[in-house]
């Protein structure tokens, strides 16, 4: 028996706009949840995080599994494998896109980069390139500085840049997630589902009140569209400037018994419920090469 809870994170399963997949991603994911079947118990995300809380034990080397945003490829290809392999997970997912009210930010962005007929442009002081690994590069700086501004600003300044790198035809962004029948037939199979707030904001750079209503509507709507209780949030991005204390408050008053971010390490009795910890992987990247390059890369942002 142990007392430690290792939390594993997806988003899409094939490649899209944001974040490209090298070679087959369904077959990779498959790999990643056999080895991981061998070597772990794979547990139901709530039950395990309940389980930490209230001092009971779990099994050893306890791996719960879960993917953000509702991406339309974990129904259609990540849930025929955990049903293959019969293991439980659990999607965090945003209301706001369920419904089509909302845009993915990132996969808009993500597209104009691919597409632009610009070789470079200029945006908010930065050169930005759209080519090859530079323009991988410059969409991670743009991407930064849009997910670091409260909602509204963000609209403009994505509208900005859209315009600015002139790409030919339409996203189609909607299209590359669930909607709410989508979500429904998730929980019919058995699946669990989490909030990622109402339109995957980020929380930190709203105000406390608004990161309350937020948080209170997007479980609300969760639960009256699903008809089960929705008892855990995964904040998007999930990183220090997305996750504050008023963060942290909001989701415990708006009624969740756990929130998850994207610090990297495992649960124990000591992690605090609102500040779960989580591995975010790919489908095309091993475990042990995400981990050693998570741990060098601390070191190294301890060294700078
Ligand atoms: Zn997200």
């Amino acid at each position: 028996m142990s007392s430690h809870l290792t939390v594993l994170g997806w988003h899409n399963v094939e490649s899209t706009w944001c974040f490209p997949v090298t070679g087959s991603g369904a077959a990779g994911l498959e790999g990643q949840l056999r080895r991981l079947r061998k070597f772990a118990n794979v547990v139901p995300l709530e039950e395990a995080l309940d389980s930490l809380r209230e001092g009971r034990p779990l099994p050893p080397r306890a791996v719960a599994l879960c993917w953000d945003d509702g991406y339309v490829d974990n129904l259609r290809l990540a849930v025929p494998i955990l049903e293959k392999l019969g293991l439980p997970g659990t999607f965090f997912l945003v209301p706001g896109l369920l419904s089509r009210e909302s845009r993915a930010w990132w996969e808009v962005a993500g597209w104009a980069f691919e597409r632009s007929s610009k070789e470079r442009i200029e945006w908010r002081g930065m050169r930005l390139f759209t080519r090859g690994q530079a323009g991988r590069i410059c969409y991670g700086r743009a991407a930064d500085t849009l997910r670091t501004m409260a909602a509204e600003e963000r609209e403009e300044a994505l509208a900005d840049l859209v315009d600015r790198l002139a790409a030919e035809g339409e996203p189609g962004d909607a299209g590359l997630f669930l909607d709410w029948n989508d979500a429904k037939e998730l929980v019919s199979r058995g699946f669990s589902v989490g909030s990622h707030t109402m339109r995957h904001a980020t929380l930190a750079q709203e105000s406390p009140k608004a990161q309350f209503e937020d948080l209170r509507q997007s479980r609300e709507t969760l639960e009256g569209e699903l008809g089960v209780p929705i008892r855990v949030v995964a904040y998007p991005f999930g990183q220090s400037d997305a996750v504050s204390e008023a963060t942290r408050d909001a989701a415990e008053r708006a009624g969740y018994a756990h929130g998850l971010t994207t610090e990297f390490g495992w649960n124990t009795r000591a992690t605090p419920i609102a500040h779960g910890r989580r591995i975010m992987l790919e489908p095309h990247i091993g475990f042990a090469q995400t981990v050693v390059g998570r741990v060098a890369g601390r070191i190294q942002a301890r060294r700078e």
